[in-house]
């Protein structure tokens, strides 16, 4: 997963890495996205959950599998919770006490992730052929990772939803930072820019200020980059300069006729 805030950091050393949802991320990752404590996340977080249920429900899926998935599904963001104690009854309790043991192997980030247990399908197909459904058991077990999969996706989508708000504080924040950073830009002017990249001074700082985040976030990094390609390379054509000019060491020439 590409985006979240510490690999923002990393790219261009200046976006501050928390969660633009709650204070008590410092480094957000994709673990922290469904399991951030702001109450938008747990809106969002308890809305999916239930829609879940309500299209395994849809789905005919088996009771036992729905009462465990949707039970397991909690423990994403209480994992004191643990592997929950299903008191669902199973017509096949063995096959069901070994999906739920390789489900609990897997993890329940495994679920967000799409990692289910094979079983779940075999324990389906023989619920179908009980109650003489003809539906698909692979194609069940196929939609029911793409449900769990878009769990994770809305919290992503919260989570973005709220990082472009202009009204958000982790916006403005950001926002600072970056604007610092074409300040210096501008401050240090042409000198290092590459003459097919002067473009990009074209507008006033102002007018490169007043632009987006997402705008100025690219503006800063193509100039960033551009300034450090061309400084790399007038050092390595300096240092190449100074090579040639420099008089040959006279202790690394071979002299002859002198043996001990
Ligand atoms: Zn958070």
């Amino acid at each position: 997963m590409t985006g979240v805030g510490k690999f923002l950091a990393i790219w261009n050393r200046l976006a501050k890495s928390s969660c633009p949802r709650c204070s008590s991320c410092p480094v957000e990752d994709h673990l922290h996205v469904p399991r951030c404590s702001a109450p938008t996340a747990a809106a969002e977080w308890s809305k999916r959950h239930l829609a879940f249920r309500t299209w395994m429900q849809t789905q005919q899926t088996a009771p036992e599998i729905e009462a465990f998935l949707f039970d397991y599904l909690k423990t994403v963001r209480q994992p004191s919770l643990g592997v929950p104690t299903v008191r669902a009854w199973s017509r096949h309790p063995h096959l069901f006490r070994s999906a739920i043991s390789s489900q609990a192997t897997l993890g329940a980030q495994g679920l967000l992730e799409g990692l289910v247990s094979p079983n779940w399908r075999h324990l389906q197909a023989l619920h179908f052929s009980y109650i003489g459904s003809k539906k698909s058991a692979n194609l069940w077990a196929s939609r029911l990772i793409q449900q769990l999969i878009r769990i994770g996706h809305y919290m992503w989508k919260d989570r973005n939803r709220l990082a472009h708000s202009e009204d958000s504080s982790w916006y403005t924040a950001r926002k600072r930072e970056i604007d610092i950073g074409i300040r210096e830009q501008f401050a240090m002017g042409l000198m290092d820019i590459p003459p097919h990249s002067q473009y990009l001074f074209r507008d006033s700082r102002d007018t490169v200020l007043n632009k987006s985040l997402k705008d100025c976030q690219h503006w800063l990094r193509l100039v960033s980059r551009e300034r450090a390609i061309n400084r790399r390379s007038l050092a390595r054509q300096r240092q190449m300069i100074f090579d040639l000019a420099r008089p040959a060491n006279p202790t690394s020439t071979r002299t002859t006729g002198a043996s001990p």
